[in-house]
């Protein structure tokens, strides 16, 4: 299909303006692609024609083609709606903090249960236990404790059949041993019925989870929208976590899922180990989605000509000493987008890759000095020397920002350092910057 693709944009190619018969003609393999990666059909139906809109509208970038701009909408648009990025995990401020598994049999609960603790554990270094609660097949509370031992993490069980009573019992064995999250493994079934769809909203009033993850398998394809929306109808889901991507399936479930229900999906699993395990990837998804690996690369290609043009003007803002807290915000944004300060720098003759001058700064930084930025007023923003001269200005803006001084500071110390570094560069020789690199 790919190159059927590419046929079909070749053929547009050369062409200085994109009228609606070429979008037309594009989007019949954009919809034929999406229905060939299990897409719910009206999801597909819905999503083509509004991109159709978009990409009329769209002007086409320096650096695209027409054919290629098309695509990009097509793919900017599955990655907006699948979320631009994973939606974190909810956590309770005091007490216990609950996640309530919901999902039919096989769609991977207790297997998930387990990934998702060792999750916790390594990301959050949680406390964690689990509780079991399939009570209907004595081998899903096996296989949990199985999980639990491989895996070091206490599961709570009860030789008995009440799922209700060993939820409530559960959650004050956790008060009592001090954990700090719990996850309940529920029962499912081969198909949604009424009994287990009340015996999961009985558990829900009970536990008042933090929140209600769906495991869907992704191999399910375009019943899982249905799937989905049955169990959100009921319970309310939170997120959703999307199983089997091991699979040869391109995925099609995860849009279907966001489209039909809207519960925002959070994790991936693709593995029977614990370790395969990690948080939703809305732009990974969407070429996988799409399906067209050398198309993408190829926009992917053209887009670093606008990328050439910003950084070369970026530099240009920096080593003019009248750099400030708008640019560097731009640069963050940059940087995020085009993965490290050396990729820009690589832009400039002259610069290379030099690793040793890029600051790695990791994304969590990134959001912090972008919302310590936002704390600031206009003038502050233009003339970063109105901070450095009035402590209260400081104080205020780490307020605002929720952070505290020493953060403020920090963004301070970064600004500097980003002037400091371009000027040191521009200095250096040619040979300098050679032996730089090469370290
Ligand atoms: P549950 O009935 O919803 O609790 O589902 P299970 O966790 O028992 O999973 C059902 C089957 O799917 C088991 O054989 C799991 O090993 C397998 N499984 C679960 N998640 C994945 C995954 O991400 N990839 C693969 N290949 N298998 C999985
Ligand atoms: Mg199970």
């Amino acid at each position: 299909l790919s190159s059927r693709l590419q046929m079909a944009m070749r053929r547009i190619t050369g062409r200085g303006k994109l009228n609606e018969s070429d979008i037309d003609e594009m989007m019949r393999e954009v919809r034929l692609s999406l229905l060939e990666a299990d897409v719910n059909f009206k999801v597909v139906k819905q999503f083509t024609a509004n991109v159709k809109e978009k990409a009329i509208g769209e002007k086409i970038l320096k650096g695209l083609n027409p054919g290629q701009q098309v695509v990009k909408v097509v793919h900017d648009e599955l990655k907006s709606i699948m979320g631009e990025e994973a939606v974190p995990l909810m956590f309770e401020n005091t007490g216990i903090t609950t996640f309530m598994t919901i999902g039919l049999q096989g769609s991977g609960k207790t297997t998930s249960i387990g990934k998702l603790g060792v999750y916790l554990r390594k990301n959050y270094k949680k406390k964690v236990m689990f509780i079991a609660a399939d009570v209907y097949r004595p081998a899903a509370i096996e296989q949990l404790i199985t999980i639990g031992k491989q895996i070091g993490i206490e599961v709570y069980d009860e030789g008995i059949k009440d799922a209700r009573k060993i939820v409530k019992n559960g959650l004050e064995y956790a008060k009592k041993n001090g954990y700090e999250v719990v996850i309940i493994d529920t029962a499912g079934r081969l198909h949604i019925d009424e009994e287990m769809m009340q015996e999961l909203v009985d558990v829900k009033k009970l536990a008042n989870p933090t929140e209600i993850l769906l495991t869907v398998d992704a191999m399910t394809g375009q019943d899982a929208a249905q799937i989905a929306k049955s169990f959100h109808d009921q319970l309310n889901a939170t997120g959703a976590i999307l199983t089997k991507l091991d699979g040869d399936t391109r995925g099609g479930a995860a849009l279907s899922i966001r489209e039909v229900s809207g519960i925002p999906i959070k994790f991936m699993s693709s593995g029977e180990k614990m370790d395969t395990f990690e948080p939703f990837h809305p732009e990974r998804m969407a070429s996988r989605i799409l399906g067209m690996g050398d198309v993408l690369t190829l926009i992917e290609k053209a887009t670093e000509a606008i990328d050439e043009d910003e950084a070369k003007n970026m530099m240009e803002r920096m080593m003019s000493d009248k750099f400030n807290y708008y640019d560097l915000l731009k640069q963050f944004k940059m940087i995020k987008r085009m993965g490290s300060i050396s990729k820009i720098l690589g832009f400039i003759p002259g610069m290379g890759n030099i690793k040793k001058a890029a600051s790695q700064i990791d994304d969590k930084q990134f959001d912090k000095m972008a919302i310590i930025i936002s704390s600031m007023t206009e003038a502050e923003k233009k003339n970063p020397e109105l901070i450095d001269k009035a402590s209260s200005r400081r104080q205020r803006i780490a307020k605002g920002a929720g952070v505290s001084v020493s953060d403020v500071n920090n963004l301070r110390q970064a600004l500097e350092a980003q002037k400091k570094m371009v000027k040191t560069m521009s200095n250096m020789s040619e040979d300098d910057l050679k032996r730089l690199e090469k370290d």
